[in-house]
């Protein structure tokens, strides 16, 4: 019988609420393999832009690629589970597409970089469907279309993987217990693994907080990494099952893109490389505030208290050059376009200098003074000198990057740990145990 590639993308199905993308996707898996469809890929977990007004919590949608003899019933069933685990009352506008075609064009990854990078208009992903042959399902406005071609579309310079373990249904809304010393020894003992634990404030960061059936993720470069990882979670409360996903999470992808100075686009996301213009000043709140320009173009900067980055902004000084990256916050009445900054990198940082008065060189003091335009005289052996000296004031900051406190780290955001790290595709292996169900 004929066999037909498929890919299937989806999102915004979840709202702030309870319920979740991936927690849809791992439903429509345990039925498609119940089904006896072939699966060609891991879940795709694509997380777009996170500098976007309507996000829910991560902004994450999600692509299966199956091989299936009967397209049609595949179709409807996914439909059918759309439409009944979708929050539409909660505000959710969820977007479903399937495309019928062994490779994907790369408009796909085009439409899917652009998603990355700036907010994309609904209609606009609705006229791309048309176009490329894209059918497609959606409840709401329609905005879940936009992530929904995205993913399908998406493609990997680098990627990360991603187990999620999702919790028993009578353990929905109620709290998670886990115990913190099994994920701090998961985290030493599984190097693969990343952003598991923040040992400076001695803090879980697997498991999410909300309503949602997630009880947690493990992240890592590979998936032995993340299922052994797993493995290594102690709770008291058993799951109900796993599935792991293909993500572009800890790739810092939405941050590649160059923002044009003298045009930032609000809601859009990318890294800036100029000089500081302007002496930064901490706001209320300690909020740090500076300016830094590339030719005759200005950029205002704003790095914010929890980022954990504030000591090193306001430590840059008149003439550092860095690159920073960030999403543009929209004009407010007090500030206009701002980069709400994500990391900076210390790439030259200028001499920070002071005029004093001269030392004495006998004597190993500071000379005084003799009045305007007079010189200067040492106080305890007469000598004298005529000009002020330039001094150099050690910096705090080096030529480095920095990048937030690991806790205020975003689904993109690239951790150290990984920073000349980059996995070409790693070949999809349906031997290795990436479903799971009790
Ligand atoms: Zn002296």
């Amino acid at each position: 019988m004929k066999q037909s590639v498929l890919h299937i993308g989806f999102d915004d199905t979840d709202s702030r609420n309870g319920m979740c993308t991936t927690f849809l996707a791992y439903k429509i898996v345990e039925h498609l393999r119940k089904e006896k469809v072939r699966f060609l890929d891991y879940p795709y977990l694509i997380r777009f832009n996170p500098n976007i007004p309507w996000k829910t919590r991560g902004n994450g949608a999600v692509a299966l690629k199956i091989q299936t003899q009967n397209p049609r019933l595949v179709k409807k069933r996914v439909t059918d589970f759309v439409k009944k685990y979708s929050a539409i009352d909660e505000g959710a506008n969820p977007g479903l597409v399937f495309y019928e075609n062994s490779a994907i064009p790369k408009e796909f990854s085009e439409f899917g970089k652009t998603a990355l990078f700036t907010l994309v208009n609904r209609n606009k992903a609705k006229r791309f469907a048309a176009q490329n042959n894209i059918e497609t399902f959606y409840m709401g406005n329609g905005q879940g279309l936009v992530g929904a071609i995205g993913a399908i579309g998406y493609s990997f310079d680098d990627h990360t993987f991603e187990l999620i373990a999702y919790r028993h249904k009578s353990n929905f809304g109620k709290k998670r217990f886990i115990f913190k010393e099994s994920v701090k020894k998961m985290q030493e003992t599984i190097p693969k693994t990343f952003n598991s634990y923040d040992a400076t404030k001695n803090r879980v960061l697997i498991a999410p907080h909300g309503p949602d059936p997630v009880f947690f993720g493990v992240r890592g470069e590979d998936v032995q990494s993340v299922v052994k990882g797993a493995s290594l979670v102690k709770s008291q409360e058993k799951f109900s099952g796993y599935m792991v996903f293909r993500s572009n999470q800890g790739t810092g992808d939405h941050l590649q893109n160059e923002l044009d100075m003298g045009n930032l686009r609000t809601f859009s996301s990318g890294y800036v490389v100029g000089q500081v213009v302007k002496t930064p000043r901490t706001e209320r709140g300690g909020h740090v505030i500076f300016t830094i320009s590339k030719s005759d173009k200005k950029a205002d900067c704003a790095v914010y208290k929890p980022t954990g980055l504030t000591d090193i902004a306001s430590n840059l000084i008149k003439g550092d050059l860095i690159k920073i990256g960030g999403g543009i916050r929209k004009a407010s009445k007090t500030h206009g376009r701002t980069i709400n900054v994500e990391f900076i990198e210390a790439i030259k940082l200028a001499k920070n200098t002071v005029l004093a008065n001269p030392m004495c060189t006998k004597c190993e003091k500071r000379m005084k003074s003799k009045g305007k335009g007079q010189g200067f005289k040492c106080e305890k052996c007469g000598n004298i000198s005529e000009d002020k000296v330039t001094e150099n004031i050690p910096r705090k900051i080096k030529e480095q990057l920095y990048l937030p406190a690991t806790s205020a780290h975003r689904h993109l955001t690239r951790p150290m740990k990984r920073i000349s790290k980059f996995n070409t595709k790693i070949a999809f292996d349906n031997s290795k145990k990436w479903f799971y169900n009790f």
